[in-house]
C-alpha cells in the first residue's frame, strides 16, 4: 500500500500524530470497506452496439483502468460487481440484460455508458428500441455523449467511485444490500408483440378490462385514424349494400339501392370531413 493511499484512509475525527501517518491509519468500518470495494470494481464484460468499442479502448493501454483496478473485465456476472450498459438497448436485448443483472451478487452497480443506454439516443422513437435503461435497472451513474469519450467513461467511473465512497454501512435505506438478506431481484421483462414489464402488469390488466368493457380505448387514436376507420367502414358498407340489393331484389327493390347511395355519400363525406381537418392541421 503506497503512502498516499494509507493517508486517504485516516479518519479526520480520531487524528493520528504527524510522525505515524505514513505508518498508522484509523478509520471507520465503512470507509475501509468502501475504499477497498470501489478500488477492485470489477465490471462485466459486454458490449450493446457503438459505445462498446469506446469502452474496450477505456480498458486499453492508452486510458487503462487497470488504474482503478477495474482491469478484470468478467465474463460471468456471478464475478462481477460493476454493469457498463454500452450501447443500444433493444427490447429482445433487455430481457437477458435484467436476467444478467439479476445473477451478479451484491453490492452491484449500473453504469448508463452514452444517449442510447441514457434515454435511447437516437433511436429513441424505434420500434424495437428500450428509451433508456432506467426504465428497467436503477442506474447509479449516467455518462452522456454519443459515444461518450473514454475520458468521460473515466469521470463517470470515477463519479461512481465517489458514490461508494459516501455510502454507509449503517444507512439501510441508502444501500439496500447492507441490510439482512438478499434484495429483491428485478422482475424479466417479456418480448410478446412489444416489451412487457411484470411490474406494470397491474395496469395493463385494467386498459384490457376497460377496452374489452368498450369504455374507452387502451390508447386514444389520433382523429386521421379515426377519419381512416370512419372512411372504410361507410366503404365497407357501400359495398355490403350492393350485395344486399340483389339478395333483397324480390322483397324490396328500391330500398337496398337507396342505402348503398347514403353510404357512398357517406364515405364521400367523411373523406372531404378528412381533408378539411388535415388543411386545418397545417395551418
Ligand atoms: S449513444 Fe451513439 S455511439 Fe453510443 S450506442 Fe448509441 S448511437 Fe452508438
Amino acid at each position: 500500500m503506497s503512502e498516499f493511499q494509507l493517508r486517504e484512509l485516516h479518519d479526520t475525527e480520531f487524528p493520528v500524530p504527524a510522525e505515524f501517518q505514513d505508518n498508522i491509519a484509523i478509520t471507520s468500518l465503512s470507509r475501509i470497506y468502501n475504499w477497498s470495494r470501489r478500488s477492485s470494481m470489477w465490471p462485466m464484460l459486454f458490449g450493446l452496439a457503438c459505445c462498446a468499442i469506446e469502452m474496450i479502448a477505456t480498458a486499453a493501454s492508452r486510458y487503462d483502468t487497470a488504474r482503478f483496478g477495474m482491469e478484470v473485465m468478467r465474463a460471468s456476472p456471478r464475478q462481477a460487481d460493476l454493469m457498463i450498459v454500452s450501447g443500444t438497448v433493444t427490447k429482445k436485448m433487455i430481457v437477458p440484460i435484467v436476467r444478467l443483472y439479476n445473477q451478479m451478487p451484491e453490492p452491484k452497480y449500473v453504469l448508463a455508458m452514452g444517449a442510447c443506454a441514457s434515454g435511447g439516443g437516437p433511436f429513441k422513437e424505434g420500434y424495437n428500441v428500450v428509451s433508456g435503461i432506467d426504465q428497467f435497472l436503477p442506474v447509479d451513474v449516467y455518462v452522456p455523449g454519443c459515444p461518450p469519450t473514454p475520458q468521460a467513461l473515466i469521470n463517470g467511473l470515477i463519479a461512481l467511485q465517489k458514490k461508494i465512497d459516501g455510502q454507509s454501512l449503517a444507512n439501510l435505506d441508502d444501500v439496500p444490500w447492507y441490510g439482512v438478506g438478499p434484495s429483491d431481484p428485478v422482475p424479466i421483462p417479456v418480448l410478446a408483440a412489444d416489451i412487457i414489464d411484470p411490474r406494470q402488469m397491474e395496469l395493463i390488466r385494467q386498459q384490457a378490462e376497460r377496452t374489452a368493457a368498450g369504455v374507452g380505448a387502451a390508447r386514444a387514436l389520433p382523429q386521421a385514424a379515426l377519419d381512416r376507420v370512419q372512411i372504410e367502414r361507410a366503404r365497407a358498407a357501400a359495398a355490403k349494400g350492393g350485395t344486399t340489393a340483389i339478395a333483397a331484389k324480390s322483397s324490396a327493390p328500391s330500398e337496398p339501392v337507396d342505402e348503398a347511395i347514403a353510404a357512398a355519400r357517406l364515405a364521400r363525406r367523411m373523406e372531404a370531413l378528412a381533408r378539411k381537418r388535415a388543411k386545418d392541421a397545417q395551418q
